[in-house]
């Protein structure tokens, strides 16, 4: 990063304090003239949170490498394209999501696939253990036990037919289980199952072929290893 002078740090330091200023007040002000604050959302690929190989052996490094560096990159680029050529402007995830069903297939599909992703790498990690605190208190007080909920989770997994995603989702003080074809998720309104997601996992076969093959039964069951029940928890808010 350039040093900058004391002079250029102040004027930089006090620009940033009236563009702070403004977005707050174009909260309140939604025709305010300060557009940069509504610019239609961006989707970003977050940095893998660990190497291709870490989740070995569940989760092989080819299968990551592929799944994170060429169809989650694409599902980003897709997005984005579909975002400038539909002019599509909501500002935010949640609004884009709100909004899925006067979507193109294009943009719902992909900005699905953007998103999905960049929580299914969050919730995972090398090394798991079982939920503790609240986390465990939450699925033994909606399910009953751990191993219950591992039960119904899986059976959602398991029953999603073709290609989709299983969920665990905070829906007002209760958790739910649930799945969604292809990409779509739960922060979605054209969605049967909604929720604020907890946990989730991708049950497409570009998840786990090369491994698996037609298997699935074996990925999900494997799967529990490398589940990161930390940001769980983070999600689950107290
Ligand atoms: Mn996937």
């Amino acid at each position: 990063m350039k040093k900058l002078s004391r002079r250029e740090f102040v004027h930089k330091t006090i620009k940033g304090g009236a563009m702070s200023l403004a977005a707050a007040s174009v909260a309140f002000k939604p025709e305010s003239l300060f557009a940069h604050a509504n610019a239609p959302i961006k989707f970003a690929q977050i940095t893998l949170p660990y190497t291709n190989n870490a989740l070995e052996p569940y989760i092989d490094a080819l299968t990551m490498e592929i799944h994170y560096g060429k169809h989650h990159t694409a599902y980003i680029k897709n997005v984005n394209d579909a975002i400038a050529a539909e002019s599509i402007s909501y500002p935010s995830e949640k609004e884009f999501f709100a909004n899925t069903s006067k979507l193109s297939a294009k943009a719902r599909n992909n900005g699905g696939g953007a998103w999905n992703h960049n929580f299914f790498w969050q919730i995972m990690k090398p090394a798991s253990s079982a939920p503790v605190g609240k986390v465990a208190e939450a699925l033994n007080g909606s399910f009953g036990s751990f191993e219950k909920f591992k039960e119904q989770f899986t059976q959602a997994a398991m029953t999603r037919f073709g290609s989709g995603w299983a969920w665990l989702v905070k829906d007002g003080s209760s958790l739910k289980i649930g799945s969604t074809a292809n990409q779509d998720n739960p922060l979605m309104d054209v969605s049967d199952l909604k929720g604020t997601p907890l946990l989730a996992l991708d049950v497409w076969e570009h998840a786990y072929y090369l491994k698996y093959q037609n298997k699935r039964n074996e990925y999900v069951a494997n799967w529990w290893n490398v589940v990161n029940w930390d940001e769980v928890a983070k999600r689950l808010g107290s």
